[in-house]
């Protein structure tokens, strides 16, 4: 809520100065916006899934006679209710990303173990694909955050990857330490993003193709969690793409120290 002071010089009278006080409320009216905007979001987003478990349950209720029917609108029901929880989920996470101060509280953390982790995590819906993800690389000293929020956004970037490639593709991880920063690269043989959607793909609820992305259960909001979690650690997040070749998206976050670890005693965890 700060003021800000505007020195005015006016012409033609040399020596007269006008002072003008005003007060600076654009922050505040572009954040409040912004929240607006995702309460607005928020709801047309979750009025799919609620309203398609609502006509499911009528439909099941009229079908009680048709074990078949009954069947068929039991599974539709079980999908709309795996994606709506999605979405509350990756919700309750992105506000919670935007409440939290990890370069205050932050701890060591070990990217290694993130990213095993993460692709552990991964690997089995990789593998009903034929999909192989290849971690390659390591990043010798701890960065500075929360493993917790790492992990997903790593995991995040690489369920992307995934989802948007081929069967029988490779998805590589990469970790490095380049210029005292941790690096992480997640490259897929996917489908690509043309350069105008670079742009925007970090944006929440954005997504290059609706139907794509809900039918591989996506919610339009996991870039968006990775630009939080990566903002809020002082990194930054870059995509490179190709449309029909593959995306690379690259992490790079502050090491512990700077990478400055000859005294100290830092234990590593994740
Ligand atoms: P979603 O849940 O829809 O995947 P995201 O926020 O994770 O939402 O991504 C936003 C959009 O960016 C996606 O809908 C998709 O169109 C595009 N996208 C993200 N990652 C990739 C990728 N690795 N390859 C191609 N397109 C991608």
């Amino acid at each position: 809520q700060g003021s800000i002071m505007v020195q005015l010089r006016v012409a033609p009278l040399d020596n007269e100065y006008i002072l003008i006080l005003a007060d600076d409320r654009t922050e505040i009216t572009r954040t409040e916006a912004m929240r607006n905007d995702f309460v607005v979001n928020v709801s047309h987003e979750l009025k799919t899934p609620v309203g398609a478990i609502s006509l499911l349950a009528e439909a099941l209720d009229d079908a009680a006679e048709d074990e078949e029917a009954v069947h068929r609108f039991a599974g539709r029901l079980q999908v709309e209710s795996v994606r709506l929880s999605a979405l509350v989920q990756d919700i309750i996470e992105l506000s919670r990303l935007q409440s939290k101060d990890v370069v205050h509280e932050g701890r060591p953390v070990d990217m290694n173990k993130v990213v095993a982790d993460a692709v552990d995590r991964l690997r089995l819906t990789a593998e009903a694909r034929d999909i192989a993800i290849k971690v390659g690389g390591s990043i010798p000293y701890p960065v500075h955050g929360d493993a917790d929020q790492l992990m997903t956004a790593v995991r995040n970037l690489v369920d992307n990857a995934v989802r948007y490639s081929p069967d029988q593709t490779t998805v590589g991880v990469g970790l490095s330490a380049v210029d005292g920063l941790a690096q992480v690269t997640v490259k897929d043989q996917g489908i690509g993003i043309s350069p105008e959607e670079q742009e925007r793909v970090f944006e929440r609820f954005y997504r290059v193709d609706t139907a794509r992305s809900r039918q591989t259960g996506g919610t339009g909001l996991g870039l968006s969690i990775v630009k939080h979690v990566v903002a809020n650690h002082g990194g930054e997040v870059t995509v490179w793409s190709q449309q029909g070749r593959g995306s690379t998206f690259t992490v790079r976050l502050p090491l512990w120290n700077g990478g400055d670890h000859a005294h100290d005693q830092d234990t590593v965890e994740a």
